[in-house]
């Protein structure tokens, strides 16, 4: 046994002896973990998040209750263009989803990351085909921002599915390079007038005839996407999808 494995078991007994005396307790609903995935999310909070379910919006994503029929109208996306092909979400934006999400962001819990790239890859795969893009790409953050924030959460979602599909993923082809205000308060229109060169591409050469995906945590209106995509095709993008986490 090396060091390192006998360290490594020593630190295993000590955590087991410990889990008895301390149980570990799941961080969204307080229940006690035992031999899961994570240390601080149950298995239960993890299963039971919510998915995205049908039906909803074939352009953004927009859940409804109901039936589509053939002459639906989307009031998120009805009225205006949107500049990418589509749009789709793996989770719905809220409950321990929308925890999860804030812890990473802005409690500046960085482990958070490994659940989120979970209930991607594990809800992906029905949402569309590996052989529909050729290069992913996260929504950038502006430099100043992400340095504030230590990482850009959509990079952890990029680069986790282009792991898992073995496609490149690029973190800096797409920039963000002027800063906004937050967009919370805005409507849409103002969205859009606020977002207007906000992004640029630095190597046109990586997205020029391909088909990009573009990465990001949660979709709200879809502003922001749009006119990420919007620089894409300008650079010479064949097609822009669009995959978040999370729909808001
Ligand atoms: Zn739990
Ligand atoms: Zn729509």
């Amino acid at each position: 046994m090396t060091t390192r494995t006998f360290a490594n078991a020593l630190f295993g007994f000590g955590r087991t002896a410990l889990d008895l005396l301390y149980p570990r307790q799941c961080q969204m609903c307080g229940g006690t973990l035992r031999c899961v995935a994570f240390s601080f999310l149950c298995d239960d909070c993890f299963a039971d998040a919510p998915r995205l379910e049908p039906p909803y919006c074939s352009i953004c994503a927009m859940p409804f209750h109901g039936i589509i029929g053939p002459d639906f109208r989307c009031p998120n996306c009805g009225q205006i263009r949107l500049h990418f092909d589509r749009a789709m979400a793996v989770m719905r934006f809220q409950g321990v989803v929308r925890r999860a999400i804030h812890s990473l962001k802005y409690g500046h819990q960085g482990y958070w990351a490994r659940v989120l790239q979970s209930w991607l890859l594990e809800g992906v795969d029905p949402l569309l085909n590996r052989s529909e893009a050729d290069v992913v790409l996260p929504v950038p953050l502006h430099p100043v921002r992400e340095r504030e924030r230590g990482f850009n959460q959509a990079w952890f979602l990029a680069d986790a599915l282009a792991r898992s599909w073995k496609i490149p993923a690029h973190r800096r082809v797409l920039t963000r390079v002027r800063q906004t205000e937050t967009q919370t308060h805005l409507d849409r229109e103002e969205r859009m007038a606020n977002l207007r060169g906000a992004f640029a591409v630095r190597r046109p050469a990586v997205v020029a005839g391909r088909r990009v995906l573009l990465m990001d945590d949660v979709l709200t209106t879809g502003s922001t996407a749009s006119e990420c995509a919007r620089i894409l095709r300008e650079a010479g993008a064949r097609s822009v999808l669009v995959l978040t986490l999370a729909r808001g």
